[in-house]
């Protein structure tokens, strides 16, 4: 005798509702999202009792028609995809066709729609535990009104699982709080027992921010903007000193849909190392925005958790983004940014003009000039052409035509310092160590981008290694190649380069392959990103200027300039200190 059977979909529906209704949050934030999804203007959230009574959402979007609100509680009814292809290229906030049917088979429910803002008469169909009770015209603006009451009246033990009113209350408020933030450009109103909690009309993410959080947010934001061709970041993180003992207000979202990670959580907490305690947790809330294609979010029923094909470079662009904006917010009182300061990076050359922090001084004066001793510097440090972006070239092009009427105030000391005052003291530079902080932050750059210049050798150059040399060395060959190597053969027994990164001196090509196999950094276990941190330093440590080499004023401005335009100017690569300030109050105290 056959046992098997196929389940009734009532049941069937029951079981996926364990997974998409936990609590009356879960409604809440699935009746939110097809609001959104269904473009909404104004959505109204109306609960009883923490949800376990009544959940509402009223919304003006497109609404239903007849035959839609008959379908729309079975499960995997969706009008949001229609082939597996979509999966992959989503945009609405739905796909799985379940929650409509998870809710229904677990609460009495009512749905109101009217597809038609000319027609003052729409359906209402009526459900209980999933089963079709009624099905009337009723009069109804144009939108959907669905409203869910007794949520788990027919599994008694849900319902005993709820939690006390605030406690249910708190999460949904965490889960509004999520929605709303995300679509700020949406008007949304929230009433609990018909207490108006929020009343958000529609504005921008900084302004939602704070309607939300209050005003005293606004004192402790610092903007974050990036932007590469992996991933655009942008929004806001607290200043170190508001960093809370809760994650309450941490917030990631990606394509405009909000996500947990861990792995990204990680990357903002590294970019805080040292400015905050470690039982404190910073506050964010950021926006990331990937390709449809690039990212995978059909894990999780509740679609709040996601698989990046990039995992790696988000992780290495989040960190340093962030990074690179609360050092501009610590540097800032010591050197005057110009007041409409962009926060772009290195990463974004073609924003570069308006990254470049300004160093204060007075034009006409220039008390070093005859101490300087300008010499030119072999081209290849410092050519810009390299970097292959003709708004950047321009942009030093017109650097040195200011500069040729007026003199940067800096001088060398010894071929190995930079010299030059804020209008807060003096800056004393270590070339070598900031030129490769530079250098290793366009290496990180070139890593990320598409395409890379390449310089081909007239005699390629064949070094010889050992078998495990050769292993060690295969597993940086492809992000080598992606900086513009080019490796004729990469035999058991030797390699013959016939292409190496434009900037590097070939003299230094054998140095270089030595030091990558010295370094015991990496391994076959290794990140992306930490194998292409290595090959950065390693590359910036053989193209750098050395600590003994005369370099003339218009170069020592471009190398102070660039490196305040550095996501880290404060440390080289290899972790030393790049530059002092001596402040005014220093040298007072002096005399
Ligand atoms: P999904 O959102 O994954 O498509 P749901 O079960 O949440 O699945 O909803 C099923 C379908 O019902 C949606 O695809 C949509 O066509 C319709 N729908 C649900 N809510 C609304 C709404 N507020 N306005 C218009 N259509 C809606
Ligand atoms: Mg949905």
């Amino acid at each position: 005798m056959s046992i098997i059977k196929l389940l009734p979909d009532s049941v069937a529906n029951q079981i996926a509702a364990g997974e998409v209704v936990q609590r009356p949050s879960s409604v809440v934030k699935e009746l939110l999202e097809n609001s959104i999804d269904s473009g909404a203007k104004t959505i109204k959230l109306i609960i009883k009792d923490a949800g376990k009574t009544l959940i509402q959402v009223i919304d003006d979007g497109l609404g239903m028609n007849k035959d839609d609100l008959k379908k729309c509680f079975y499960r995997h009814t969706t009008s949001k995809i229609r082939n597996s292809k979509d999966l992959y290229s989503l945009e609405t906030m739905g796909f799985r066709g379940e929650a409509l049917s998870s809710i229904a088979s677990v609460s009495h429910m009512s749905i109101i729609s009217n597809q038609d803002a000319n027609d003052s008469l729409g359906f209402e169909i009526k459900l209980d535990g999933g089963e079709e009770k009624s099905f009337d015209e009723i009069g109804s603006a144009k939108g959907t009104t669905i409203s869910v009451k007794n949520l788990f009246f027919n599994i008694p033990a849900r319902r005993n699982f709820l939690k006390s009113d605030n406690v249910e209350l708190k999460h949904i408020i965490d889960e509004f709080h999520r929605v709303a933030l995300i679509n700020h450009n949406i008007n949304f109103i929230f009433l609990n027992n018909n207490n108006e909690l929020f009343n958000l009309s529609e504005s921008i993410f900084k302004e939602r921010i704070i309607r939300i959080f209050g005003k005293s947010t606004k004192q402790k934001l610092i903007p974050i903007n990036e932007e590469t061709d992996i991933a655009k970041i942008s929004g806001f993180v607290f200043k170190p000193e508001y960093s809370r003992k809760t994650r309450s207000t941490q917030f990631f979202f990606v394509n405009n849909r909000f996500i947990k990670n861990s792995h990204l959580n990680h990357a903002v907490k590294t970019a805080y190392e040292g400015l905050i305690q470690d039982n404190l947790f910073p506050s964010y809330f950021l926006k990331i925005n990937v390709p449809l294609n690039s990212i995978d979010v059909n894990i999780h029923p509740n679609k709040t958790e996601i698989k990046f094909d990039n995992d790696q470079s988000i992780y290495a662009i989040l960190k340093s983004s962030i990074k690179h904006s609360l050092g501009q917010f610590n540097i800032a009182p010591t050197i005057d940014f110009n007041n409409n300061i962009n926060l772009n990076t290195p990463y974004s050359f073609k924003d570069r003009e308006a990254s470049i922090p300004k160093v204060d001084y007075n034009q006409a004066f220039n008390p070093f000039e005859n101490l300087t001793k300008p010499v030119d510097l072999k081209t290849k440090d410092f050519d810009f052409s390299n970097f292959d972006d003709s708004a950047l070239q321009d942009h030093f092009n017109n650097e040195l035509e200011i500069l040729k009427t007026n003199s940067f105030p800096s001088f060398q000391l010894k071929s190995k310092y930079i010299i030059t005052k804020t209008s807060s003291g003096i800056i004393i530079i270590n070339q070598k160590r900031a030129h490769q902080r530079i250098l290793y932050e366009n290496f990180l750059k070139e890593l990320s981008n598409k395409v890379n210049p390449i310089q081909t050798l007239l005699f390629p150059i064949k070094l010889d290694f050992n078998s495990e040399e050769i292993r060690m060395l295969k597993l940086i060959e492809a992000p080598l190649i992606h900086l513009g190597f080019k490796f004729n053969s990469f035999e058991p027994e030797n390699i013959e380069i016939s292409g190496i990164h434009p900037i590097l001196n070939q003299n230094n090509v054998n140095e270089l392959f030595q030091d990558f196999l010295k370094n015991k950094d990496y391994n076959q276990n290794n990140t992306v990103h930490t194998l292409n941190d290595l090959i950065a330093k390693l590359l910036a440590k053989y193209s750098s200027i050395s600590s003994n080499e005369s370099i003339n004023v218009k170069l020592q401005e471009s190398l102070v300039n660039d490196l305040f335009a550095c996501k880290d100017p404060n440390v080289s690569p290899f972790g030393k200190l790049i530059f002092k300030l001596i402040s005014l109050e220093e040298i007072i105290k002096i005399f």
